[in-house]
């Protein structure tokens, strides 16, 4: 019996999160054993290079040694206290020193967690229920927020969840990605009835897909018209393609930001934080309500302080955007050579490939018009030559600072195999 039909006997689906069971692309999912810097290994002995680093956090590569050491000794100490620990205080630091906007910060254990919390916080704030969101985005499994949702809900088709009450589902707008004339007709609408707008300041939940001009600009200014909370959802952004996320990079400064993958270093840790005014309203300051077991973990706070003391090394971002560049230009170029339309993507250590003539790729109906049969045979064909991309057409990529030189010429050796056999 395969690995995987052994663990659909016990497990929903064989797997614990929908995207990891290959619907997107077909065939069986492989069964990774261990990893190391920019390299994984198979249950089968093969090893891989990932283009994954489980969705974003292993910024640093795997089994980065300063941030298994920080976990270890960590862990000898206690592995959950329920009661304040002095390792939580310094990542809140490290934090709020790092994304201005972020006055005060939570630490929960996942972003679908922060996304709620913050969703819940801008509601109890403005006394509203209405939010707005956009097609495509993903902002984790809350019922207010699987609502034409990207990531694994757009790769199997179920972006509105059965499950989700229409009355609550009344009270979520969805809006175009980057459609300033749909902001402001739906601010002209909703007005004052507008708790918040939650946006993937870059979208990476439906491939990549960065801002237009002005965008996040107009949804600064509608919000602050109205007294709407803006969220932005840097869960995967943040750390990620700037040290100081999206925001930093296109200098707009959100109400409330959530954020998690890369802050964990891999252990289950996310956070959402803002304006201490609205912070404040939260228990046991204010009214608003949210708790959590294991919020604030120490062994998952001793690996998200090791990685984000990593990220400060001068020159960190240039590096890892070099190496993005350098990847999506290389398999621009073959797919070129081959005649295959291919639209790239990268900011910091994030990418994006869309197989697609409609260059650049700046909204969901050009993501949803791409040729998603031979993204399918571009990843096994690459999986068959050792190397791992996301298994969706909906997911972007993520580079390491452990990826090299050796790794991205194996990469795009494996590429100009490939490539030239979609056409
Ligand atoms: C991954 C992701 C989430 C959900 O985070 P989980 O830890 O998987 O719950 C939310 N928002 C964005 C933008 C994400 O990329």
């Amino acid at each position: 019996m395969t690995q995987f039909a052994e663990a659909k006997k016990y497990i929903a689906g064989g797997v614990n999160s929908p995207v990891r069971a290959f619907a997107g692309v077909g065939g069986d999912p492989v069964f990774f054993k261990s990893a190391r810097g920019a390299w994984v290994e198979t249950e089968d002995g093969r090893r891989l290079i990932d283009y994954v680093g489980s969705w974003g956090p292993m910024i640093l590569g795997h089994a980065h040694p300063e941030v298994v050491a920080a976990v270890k000794e960590t862990a000898a100490n206690g592995l959950s206290f329920g009661a304040p620990c002095t390792l939580e205080t310094r990542i809140a630091s490290m934090i709020c020193r790092t994304m201005p906007s972020i006055e005060r910060v939570r630490m929960v254990s996942s972003g679908t967690e922060a996304t709620m919390s913050a969703i819940r916080l801008a509601r109890g704030f403005t006394g509203r229920d209405k939010i707005i969101k956009f097609e495509g985005c993903y902002h984790g499994h809350s019922d207010s927020l699987l609502i034409k949702a990207g990531s694994g809900a757009l790769t199997l088709g179920i972006p509105s969840s059965p499950g989700v009450p229409a009355a609550l589902a009344e009270h979520t707008v969805t809006l175009p990605f980057n459609d300033i004339g749909a902001v402001q007709q739906a601010f002209e609408k909703f007005s004052e009835e507008i708790a918040c707008v939650i946006v993937e300041p870059i979208a990476g939940n439906m491939n990549m897909v960065p801002p237009v001009a002005g965008f996040l600009q107009a949804l600064s200014d509608a919000c602050a018209a109205v007294g709407a909370i803006l969220v932005f959802d840097e869960v995967m952004t943040g750390f990620r393609v700037a040290h100081g996320g999206a925001q930093a990079m296109h200098g707009i400064s959100p109400d409330l930001t959530t954020l998690g993958k890369v802050i964990g270093g891999g252990m289950p840790a996310a956070a959402f934080g803002g304006r201490a005014d609205i912070m404040a309203h939260l228990a046991p300051d204010g009214p608003v309500y949210q708790a959590g077991t294991l919020s604030g973990n120490p062994v998952a706070m001793a690996a998200g302080i090791a990685t984000l003391t990593a990220l400060q090394e001068d020159g960190f971002y240039a590096r890892l955007e070099a190496r993005a560049q350098q990847l999506t230009a290389g398999l621009a170029e073959i797919a070129a050579r081959a005649g295959v339309p291919l639209a790239t993507e990268y900011a910091g250590g994030m990418f994006g490939f869309v197989f697609s003539d409609d260059a650049p790729i700046r909204h969901y109906s050009q993501v949803a018009a791409a040729d998603i049969g031979r993204f399918k045979r571009f990843f096994h064909g690459m999986l068959d030559r050792g190397i791992y991309f996301a298994p969706s057409a909906f997911e972007a990529g993520f580079i390491s600072a452990a990826h090299g030189d050796e790794e991205l010429e194996l990469t795009l050796a494996a590429a100009s195999e490939v490539l030239p056999q979609l056409v």
